[in-house]
């Protein structure tokens, strides 16, 4: 072959490639998944209640409490607390749908504070002024795979008491000061969907904490409130995880640090290519802050781009995989529109909104792919 024609052959790089990771565990994930069948034993039993100690540990918890989503982690945490309407909830608009809606969900109001530009997290010297005798937590997201600014939102939490309620859902395995999200707050909210670091094969979920009682509340609540069975002091819902689907999270949850490590490689590669591709100077592209002290666990890899939807188009005409996460803040839903919120508002996450771009950053992301993709970039603003 010329190297004409070799530098012609078509690379494609998909945004996430989950058959690559599945090859390599597939006889593994076979066999747990045979077990539960074996044993039909499927709903909550064995399996899961392995799958929560293992879990617990991995993310520096006492106690871990899985569920039927990440979404579900986030309600069945307000209705722990007891929380409903009349009662407001401090989060970000720059995150996933679940993190709001889940606080509508609850029949509460998501109340709204900016984020920090550099990191995309929540800005904590914002919260105080939003706080209202009818604020009932705080929810925090670790966007990205990075842990928010906990220590000042802890202060101000702890000073007011109002409790913090994580969404960890992109952060299995980040570090903040040390400490595993998920952790710093009353509870953390994890998240199994199969694009996140650990995920299942469907819908689960995770809630972790450190206080006993609040545990045995939220494994009550997981079962519609019946304690003991067929009695209901509370009202709960169907909040269960799936014994196969607890198996397969046992098995990958050996991987995770490894595929971690993968994602950390490819995003320091990412930087050495940027770098020498003289991109980031020259002002075309921001690439993603990492806090120092942070453990970052790159669910994704944002980076903030000069005429960020020609980009798109370009790289999508090459099959080069990219996404906007999140296209539209959630101030600006049109379901939120009863709060009465407008463009300018939060003009961080509004800028977020029009000018970032998630790059692939899976383990499995070859040194030829991630060339490729600087290489493109780079040539779309002409270096
Ligand atoms: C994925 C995600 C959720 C919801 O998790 P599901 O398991 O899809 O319900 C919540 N918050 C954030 C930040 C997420 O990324």
């Amino acid at each position: 072959m010329s190297s004409a024609t070799q530098a012609c052959k078509a690379v494609t790089v998909p945004l996430l490639d989950l058959r690559a990771q599945y090859a390599t565990i597939r006889d593994e994930i076979r066999a747990a998944v045979d077990a539960v069948l074996e044993s039909q034993q499927c709903i909550l039993g064995p399996a899961v209640t392995e799958c929560e100690e293992k879990l617990a540990v991995y993310c520096g918890c006492v106690h871990a409490v899985t569920v039927s989503s990440g979404s579900d982690a986030l309600l069945i945490s307000l209705m722990a607390e007891g929380i409903g309407p009349g009662d407001e909830v401090i989060t970000t608009p720059y995150t996933f749908f679940a993190t709001a809606g889940s606080i509508a969900r609850a029949g509460a109001k998501p109340v709204f504070v900016d984020i920090d530009p550099q990191t995309f997290n929540i800005d904590p010297a914002q919260i105080e002024a939003k706080i209202s005798p009818r604020t009932k937590a705080i929810m925090p997201v670790h966007l990205y795979g990075q842990c928010a600014e906990m220590e000042p939102i802890m202060e101000i939490a702890g000073r007011r008491g109002i409790p913090v309620i994580e969404d960890a859902a992109q952060a299995i395995g980040a570090e903040y000061k040390g400490r595993r999200a998920g952790s710093i707050g009353r509870y953390g909210c994890f998240s199994f969907f199969p694009s996140k670091n650990l995920g299942a094969a469907g819908d689960g979920g995770l809630v972790t904490t450190n206080d006993a009682d609040l545990a045995e509340r939220l494994r009550v609540l997981r079962v519609h409130g019946s304690k003991p069975k067929y009695y209901h002091p509370m009202i709960g819902g169907n909040f269960r995880f799936d014994a196969i689907q607890a198996a397969i999270v046992s098995v990958k949850l050996r991987y995770l640090d490894r595929w971690t490590a993968g994602r950390q490689a490819n995003a320091a590669r990412y930087r050495r290519l940027f770098a020498a591709a003289g991109l980031g100077e020259d002002g075309s592209v921001q690439l993603p802050y990492e806090v120092p002290g942070n453990r970052h666990i790159y669910n994704q890899f944002v980076i903030r781009a000069v005429r960020r939807d020609e980009l798109q188009a370009h790289l999508k005409q090459l099959k080069i995989g990219n996404e906007v996460y999140y296209p539209v803040p959630l101030h600006l839903q049109e379901c939120f529109a009863y709060l009465g919120l407008r463009e300018g508002d939060l003009p961080h996450s509004e800028a977020a909104a029009r000018g970032t771009l998630a790059l692939s950053i899976y383990p499995e992301l070859s040194d030829e792919q991630a060339e490729y993709v600087v290489a493109s970039i780079a040539g779309f603003y002409g270096k």
